[in-house]
Formats: structure tokens, sequence, C-alpha cells
């Protein structure tokens, strides 16, 4: 590190310590290490350059203000960091500095259960809030994999997509209005329009959307009012068993056009996903040797409008080869949608256990689309584990309705493949990148989105996302605003290729 830049670092160091308490200002080597990187492979090779320099725990949105002044005026980088669950690399210091971790500020701060809204700062999990909402009948209907691990800004910074979206809203769709620290230390609040607690207005830009989804580089999330939902009286979810991946691509569609509005999400299974989960996860009850794919459908409602449905259900899924797996099976595996992630990887397809990380590709793809882009993944995907049978291994497919409140259109599109991090070497880990670029290609080619729910922030995917699918204007666009409200290039450099913006100054 250059001497001036460790003297601004010590410097900025006192001056946090002042501002926010000298336990919050954290610069133990533990401290740092463990918020290097989140729950995404990276080799091993990469953690010592993604150290960051300190990490401070806010308490306050004054203080939240205080460290982005503080960064402003000493040029060090911020990276705003939540439970460090993302699957993009968005909490992850490309450019080392102070990681302003939010778990400290987990306060709700007003429940309203007659305008149906719930007032919270950002480092709450969606799961602690939801006990508290759970004697007024309310529940704030956010439903991620990752549900017991995230809290709320991180699911903002990321633009989350819920496994029950497509009944209740993805994220994105359950903010009403938010407080947010600018890049440049100013406190603004967006919403629709201006009203707090108002979901649809005409006023203004949609100023709101801009702060969600951003991966943490256009500023800080410090109290966020939500919409709240009804507690539903009952869910109903019906498994299907199929032949073949085809009729269940095939049964889908017609669940898609069924009009059965109580369905919160279909979700397909694919061949190789079958395959991992009787290999590789004792929560799956076995299923006979035919059974090669699977389509899980999942109602949200009353008891009387699912008793009403749950023929239509029946009758949908055995016109098109589905047979049902039971009570047991259906109830059982959707109840472990949250655990499901919390394998002991390990990659078995040659035969031998060997620990391994997960590894999601997430890519927002129309039903017409998917059998194309099955086809075209799994073969990139079978050419990466031929030559690097030892470091990575193929965990299959899942895809899922992605459209807001309705469930038609849009899957969320995911393969699964395990990585070896801890044997990882720079070539192999390009080989990887490489491969990675060529999946986030064919989706964009496909007329998708490189990601439904993640973001396109990681190696790979990231020059796809923005220059391929963000041509035509929009990541030029995106460069002129970042530079417009972080002039300092302060909020987490290094994402999106958006140090581009200030390249030309560089230059001058
Ligand atoms: C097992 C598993 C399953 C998953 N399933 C899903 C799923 O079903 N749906 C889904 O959407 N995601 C899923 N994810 C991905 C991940 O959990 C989400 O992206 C989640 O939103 C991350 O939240 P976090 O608190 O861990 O955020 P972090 O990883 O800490 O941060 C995510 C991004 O938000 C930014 N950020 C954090 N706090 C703030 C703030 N206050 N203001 C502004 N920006 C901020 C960070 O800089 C970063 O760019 C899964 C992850 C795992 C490990």
């Amino acid at each position: 590190m250059a001497v001036e830049v460790a003297e601004a670092l010590e410097a900025a160091i006192g001056e946090l310590r002042t501002a926010l308490g000298t336990e919050y200002v954290m610069t133990d080597f533990h401290q740092r290490a463990i918020r290097t990187t989140n729950t995404s492979p990276m080799g091993l090779h990469q953690w010592k350059d993604l150290l960051p320099d300190v990490v401070v725990m806010p308490a306050s949105t004054a203080q939240v203000a205080a460290v982005v002044k503080i960064a402003n005026k000493f040029l060090i980088p911020i990276t705003p960091r939540g439970a460090g669950a993302g699957l993009a690399d968005g909490a992850t210091p490309m450019k080392r500095g102070i990681i302003v971790d939010i778990k400290r500020m987990c306060d709700i701060l007003e429940i309203d259960d007659e305008d149906m809204t719930v007032t919270v700062q950002p480092g709450i999990n969606m799961q602690e809030l939801n006990k508290v909402l759970r004697p007024l009948n309310v529940w704030f209907p956010d439903d991620p994999a990752s549900y017991p691990v995230n809290v709320l800004g991180g699911r903002i910074g990321a633009g989350g997509w819920s496994l029950l979206g497509t009944g209740y809203g993805h994220v994105p769709d359950l903010v009403c209005s938010m407080e947010v620290v600018t890049p440049t230390g100013d406190i603004i609040r967006v919403g629709a329009g201006g009203g707090r607690k108002i979901r649809k207005s005409s006023v203004g830009y949609r100023l709101k959307d801009l702060f969600i989804g951003h991966q943490g580089t256009l500023g800080i999330c410090t109290e966020v009012t939500l919409d709240l939902a009804p507690r539903p009286q009952a869910q109903l979810p019906v498994f299907f068993a199929t032949r073949s991946w085809e009729d269940a691509h095939r049964m889908t569609l017609a669940f898609n056009r069924s009009g059965i509005r109580c369905l919160s999400g279909v979700v397909m299974f694919d061949e190789a996903k079958v395959e991992f989960l009787r290999r590789d996860d004792e929560a799956w009850i076995p299923l006979p040797e035919w059974v090669n794919s699977a389509v899980a459908t999942i109602c949200y409602g009353t008891s009387v409008e699912l008793e009403a449905v749950k023929s239509s259900i029946f009758d949908i899924g055995a016109a098109n080869g589905g047979v049902y797996m039971g009570q047991e099976i259906s109830e059982g595996d959707w109840a472990s949608r949250h655990d499901r992630y919390h394998l002991a990887y390990h990659g078995r397809s040659d035969g031998t256990i060997r620990l391994m990380s997960w590894s999601c590709e997430d890519a927002a793809i129309t039903w017409s689309q998917l059998p194309t882009v099955k086809r075209r993944w799994y073969e990139i995907a079978e050419a990466l584990v031929a030559k690097h049978p030892e470091h990575f291994d193929i965990w299959g497919m899942f895809m899922y309705t992605g459209n807001p409140f309705r469930p038609w259109g849009d899957f969320l599109t995911e393969i699964d493949i395990g990585v070896n991090e801890l044997e990882m070497t720079p070539e192999i880990w390009a080989d990887w990148v490489e491969a990675k670029t060529q999946i986030a290609r064919v989706s964009v080619e496909c007329g998708g989105s490189v990601s439904a729910a993640h973001g396109g922030t990681r190696e790979g995917e990231v020059d796809v996302a923005c220059y391929e699918e963000l041509k035509d204007g929009q990541f030029d666009l995106m460069k002129r605003i970042k530079k417009m409200l972080d002039p300092n290039n302060i909020m987490n450099p290094g994402k999106y290729h958006l140090d581009e913006a200030y390249e030309d100054e560089e230059t001058a």
C-alpha cells in the first residue's frame, strides 16, 4: 500500500471511530476475512486481493451518512453488506476499503395492520420479521430459498426474487418506499410519488426502482416501508412426477394458462436435477426409476378456495403425463424449500466424494425458449466437466415461474454446478469464467436476461450483461447516472463495469 493511501486510511479509521465508537470499527483480520466474499464460489487464490481494510457496523441513518461522508473525504471505497448470502459477488469489496455491515440496524419501527405496511431497518431478517407479525395474522411474503439467512437490505440491493412471487410479487413489488443514503452522504426518501405507504402513484419518475437491484452501487438503504399481505389460511403443494422433461414442460404451460388465481408458483425439476437429488440429498424421498422429471405446484389462499381448485390441479397434471407424488412428498419437499441448499456439497458423478460448493446461473427465460436454453447450457456445462472432472459437476436445472402476480410467461431458469474451490487454480478459474460467459450469452441470444434473481455482476456474466444485454443505450445511461450520483466512485466500485464512467476523467 502506498504511503499516502495508508495515511488516508489511518486518518479515516480515526474519524470512523469518533463517529461510531471504537467497538464498531473493526480492523481485526478475521472480521475482515469473513466479509471478503459471499456464497457464490470464489477460488481461494483470489482471497487476498479482495480483503477489505476495515469493517464498520453503524446503528442509525445518521451514522451511515457519517461513514459515507468520511469515505468521500478520504476517497476510500465503500461496500454495503447485508448477510453476505448473495450469489452475484455484490457484497465482495472489489477495491477493498470499508465494508458497511448493516446487521445492527434491525429494528421494526412501525407495524400498521390497517394500511397493511411495516416500516423496518434494513438489517432485519424476513423470518424474524414474520415471527413478530404472526399474531396479527399478516406477513411479509418474500420467500427466497435463502429466507432464514438474508437481511432486507441485501434483498433490496440484489432486487430479490421470491418462490411465492407469482402469487405475492417479488421484492421490487413489495417495497412501498425507502430512505436511502446517497453516495455523497445525503439522506433521501424514494417511493411511489411521495407517500410513504403508497403503492401506486403517477407523480414523478419511478425513482424507487433505481434504488432496488443496484448491488450497492447507488447508495445504502437505511429504512424501508414494506407492503404486508394477509396470512393465507392454507397452502396446497401438489407435486407430479413425469417420465420426461418434455411432459413437465408441457404440463407447466397448461398450469400457466389455467386461470387459477391462487396459484403462487410452479417449479420444474429436470432429469439431471432429479438424478442429483437421488444421489446427493438425503431429504429427498426415493422415487421409482421411471421418474425423470417433476413439476411442483403451490397454491396459497383460503381453505374454501384451495378445496375448490384441487380437482383442477390434479386433472391438469394427469392430462399432461403427471403422476401425483402423494401428500408426504408434496408437503415435505415444499416445506424443505429453505433447507434444500444446506447440503454438504459433494460432487459424486465420478463415484468419488469431493467437497464442492454450489454455483447457480439464474437467467430469466420465456417458456418457449426453455428447451433451447436447456440444450445449449448442458452442452457448455458438459464440455467444462469433461475438461475438468475433478473441479466441476453438473447438479441439474430448476425452472420457476418468475412473472410477479401471474403464473405465466417467463421463468427463473437455473443450472446448478458444483465447484471445487479448494483446489482451484487461475487457469481452471479462467475456463470456468469462459463457460459462465457462454451460458450468459445463450440467455441473451434467446431473448432472456442473464439474471432473474441474483444480479449480473459476477465475472463471466458481467461482460455479457453490460455489453450484450444492456446494449442499445441502457448501460451508457447507467454509467451517466452512476457518475452523477457518485462523483467520487465511492459506492461499491468495480461492479457492473461502472468504473468506465470515470475513465475519461482519468485520462484527461
Ligand atoms: C442457499 C441460497 C439460496 C438462495 N435463494 C435465493 C432465492 O430464492 N431468491 C433470491 O432472490 N436470491 C436467492 N439467493 C441469493 C441471495 O440470498 C439474495 O441475493 C439475497 O438478496 C442476498 O441478501 P443478503 O442479505 O445476503 O445480501 P448481501 O449478499 O450482503 O448483499 C447483496 C447486495 O446488496 C447490497 N446491499 C446490502 N445491503 C444493502 C443496503 N442496505 N443498501 C443497499 N445495498 C445493499 C450489497 O452491496 C450487495 O450488492 C440464495 C442464496 C443462497 C445462498
